[in-house]
């Protein structure tokens, strides 16, 4: 065993090839704690009767190994080929290319962020949105923040902290990551009044809890769930007709923010943000980054009437969104303007849109083009299966897809997810049955490089 007085000393390391680039490259305090936790490492397994080469190209690829992992950003690009589409484990809505280069003009140097160019005087970094919001959706007014919770939140808080909020009981939904309605209806202030059971609630359950407590009605969109059998719900209308009657205002927490009818495609059971308006509702809130396929924001569209208390709110300030997010979403918002141009240009469409048709011919393509390049021992072969949409939408429908069937001999299918995961480029993929696959819906065409530098990972 080497005597532990063999592990060569920092001073002398840092002359060696490996870390002289490396300082050529990166800060010295990064090298040198990158150096420091090969020693340690070093040292800890040598105390543990490890048998650990102490030689320069042994130590100088643990080295590298180390300078690569704390200097590789956590946040990085992967390959999406799970098959859910708004994946809120991997960022939710990807956005287009046309939407990254808006996002880039932005941050880049200054922008008309809070300037009116018009008048060369101060602006409202709401109004980058506002009037396309009110055009989609046929609202009187718009506001946006941070995120679908915030939008809640301030909407909750300005409309009716310290009164009762009447919502139905089939309505208090957990999203992921442990959002609950009660939860942020209790941070605004609004206290909960449950009614009805949880598969039925009716218009008179919400009256009889009518009181001069009341502070508003809220309906919430279930999202991530839903309910078969004896079920019963109150319409939009209805509730907005029982809240002229006492004079309360109605909100709907519609959760995806669904602008375009996607029934023709075979994809239904979302409520549109348009019909809501339509009913009559005075607030409706929704996700940037859900069905929507923005950038992560919260929308409050609605009466005039109840956005401007919120807009003088000082919580506004406090959950307003920042520049980079207000160009990703006027860019998303702009491609709405034409629907034929939403369904081709917004990822999250464009690939719910898919038809199996069409995704089986990509399947064929990628396997020609995958096929000529196949490390010896790796096969691939198409299958059909299904994808979902994810995201909290549509959470019945399973929409038929092509797979793609990677296995290799003497790689167990774990050991290949974990190969692909740990790629230059992580292509994440699923396994199902035994097998590892990837699924074509949420390829994007042009990252097939990143699915052959995986593949080669299997050599
Ligand atoms: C997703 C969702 C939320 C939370 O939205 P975030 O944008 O993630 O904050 C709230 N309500 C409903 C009904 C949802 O589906």
């Amino acid at each position: 065993m080497t005597p532990y007085s063999d592990i060569p000393k920092v001073d002398r390391m840092l002359a060696w090839p490996a870390m002289t680039a490396a300082l050529r490259e990166h800060p010295r305090p990064v090298v040198l704690a990158a150096l420091r936790s090969v020693l340690d490492t070093v040292r800890k397994g040598f105390l543990r009767g490890e048998a650990i080469p102490l030689d320069e190209s042994s130590l100088s690829d643990r080295f590298r190994n180390a300078l690569d992992s704390a200097t590789t950003p956590t946040l990085r690009k992967v390959v999406n080929g799970a098959g859910i589409v708004i994946h809120t484990n991997l960022g939710r809505a990807p956005l287009s290319r046309a939407v990254a280069s808006a996002l880039n003009d932005a941050a880049y140097g200054y922008s008309t962020l809070e300037y009116n160019l018009a008048t060369g005087e101060r602006g409202s970094r709401l109004e980058h949105v506002a009037g396309l919001l009110r055009e989609l959706t046929g609202a009187e007014g718009a506001l946006v923040v941070n995120n679908n919770a915030a939008a809640l939140l301030l909407a909750l808080t300005t409309l009716g902290s310290g009164r009762e909020g009447i919502v139905s009981r089939g309505e208090l939904v957990e999203i992921g990551g442990a959002f609950r309605i009660p939860d942020i209806m209790g941070q605004s202030g609004v206290i909960l009044r449950e009614v009805g059971a949880t598969n039925r609630t009716h218009l008179r359950d919400y009256e009889a809890a009518i009181s001069p407590a009341t502070g508003l009605l809220l309906k919430v969109h279930p999202s991530n769930f839903a309910m078969v059998g004896f079920t019963a719900e109150v319409s939009p209308a209805d509730l907005v007709r029982l809240g002229r009657k006492h004079s309360l205002p109605v909100m709907v927490d519609a959760g995806s923010g669904c602008l375009i009818d996607l029934t023709r495609f075979g994809i239904s059971g979302e409520p549109m943000v348009r019909e809501f308006i339509c009913a009559g509702v005075d607030l409706v809130t929704f996700s940037g980054d859900k069905l929507l396929g923005g950038p992560q924001a919260g929308i409050i569209v609605g009466k005039e009437e109840f956005l401007r208390p919120m807009r003088n709110h000082p919580l506004l300030r406090a959950l307003r969104l920042d520049k980079l997010t207000l160009a990703a979403l006027e860019g998303t918002l702009r491609l709405y303007q034409d629907e034929r141009q939403a369904l081709a240009e917004i990822p999250v469409l464009r690939m719910l849109t898919l038809s199996a048709a069409e995704l089986r011919s990509r399947g064929r393509k990628l396997l020609r083009k995958l096929r000529q390049l196949l490390p010896a021992g790796v096969s691939l072969e198409l299958m059909d299966g299904v994808s979902h949409p994810g995201g909290g939408s549509y959470p019945l429908l399973s929409l038929p897809t092509t797979l793609l069937l990677i296995s290799c001999q003497g790689i167990s299918p774990q050991e290949i997810e974990e190969r692909f995961r740990r790629a230059p480029v992580p292509v994440i993929g699923r396994i199902s049955s035994g097998r590892f696959l990837l699924d074509l819906r949420t390829l994007q065409e042009e990252e097939s490089p990143y699915l052959i530098a995986a593949l080669r990972t299997l050599i």
